[in-house]
């Protein structure tokens, strides 16, 4: 099996089409995408356009969901990027048929998939939509939290939503991707967590994915063009300005 495993995209085209790209480069056609196509970005429409086309599996993000049923929970940044989102695909779309097919798809996302003992998620196992997997739940030692989560995978976990990229053992160890590299996680259960297509949060603003082949764990970095990105969010004027400056550092 040789898959990549994409989440968070927030609606980061140029930081999709340089991912999907480095896919086909490595010559992966299996992609999983673990949800967040929306949100933060400037061009949703085209972001769901891409994963449905390109995706063999499409799981329900927090902002998918928030899309569809309303931002309850979120900050201003990210609540007001929702209302923007949803003008956008009011608008924006070629006619109101294809926005019309485009919320419905991400309505009929799943919140799960399984495949050959791994279990895919966009939060984690135990909530999977909102509970978030931090570097911070294991940093002084084991926590009842990831205990907690453990106890609810029987394999490999892949998760996003943090948008920190990394592996959690289950001696509760956070490794980086450079000490995560080539790991096996097909015996034993492990939290993997795929990093941020569209939006880094680990201080490294290059897209992040995982390829996960014959049970191994590989990151891969992707440069795009950060500053196109955040001039089509400065440009069109309903995102906070927060949303374009964070791409530049990857925070
Ligand atoms: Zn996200």
């Amino acid at each position: 099996m040789r898959q990549a495993i994409i989440s968070d995209i927030h609606a980061n085209q140029e930081a999709l089409i340089a991912v999907l790209e480095d896919i086909e480069d490595r010559g992966i056609d299996d992609i999983i995408c673990l949800g967040d196509i929306v949100g933060y970005g400037p061009e949703p429409v085209e972001c769901i356009t891409l994963v449905q086309e390109r995706c063999r599996i499409v799981l329900m993000g927090n902002h998918d969901y928030a899309l569809l049923k309303g931002p309850e929970g979120f900050n201003f940044v990210a609540a007001s990027a929702i209302e923007c989102h949803k003008m956008m695909l009011d608008e924006g779309c070629l006619g109101r048929n294809r926005c019309a097919s485009h919320l419905r798809y991400l309505e009929e996302r799943p919140e799960t998939y399984a495949q050959e003992g791994a279990l895919y998620v966009h939060a984690s196992p135990r909530d999977h939509l909102v509970e978030y997997i931090l570097p911070s739940d294991v940093a002084y030692g084991p926590s009842g939290k990831i205990t907690g989560v453990f106890e609810m995978i029987e394999g490999v976990c892949f998760v996003g939503h943090s948008h920190i990229p990394g592996v959690v053992t289950t001696d509760q160890k956070w490794l980086m991707p450079d000490e995560a590299n080539g790991m096996d996680v097909s015996k034993g259960k492990f939290i993997v967590n795929d990093g941020s297509v569209g939006q880094p949060r680990d201080n490294d603003p290059r897209a992040c994915y995982v390829e996960f082949v014959d049970g191994t764990v590989l990151y891969h970095r992707v440069e795009y063009d950060v500053a196109k990105t955040m001039k089509k969010i400065t440009d069109g004027g309903c995102l906070h300005p927060i949303c374009s400056k964070r791409l530049e550092k990857g925070k």
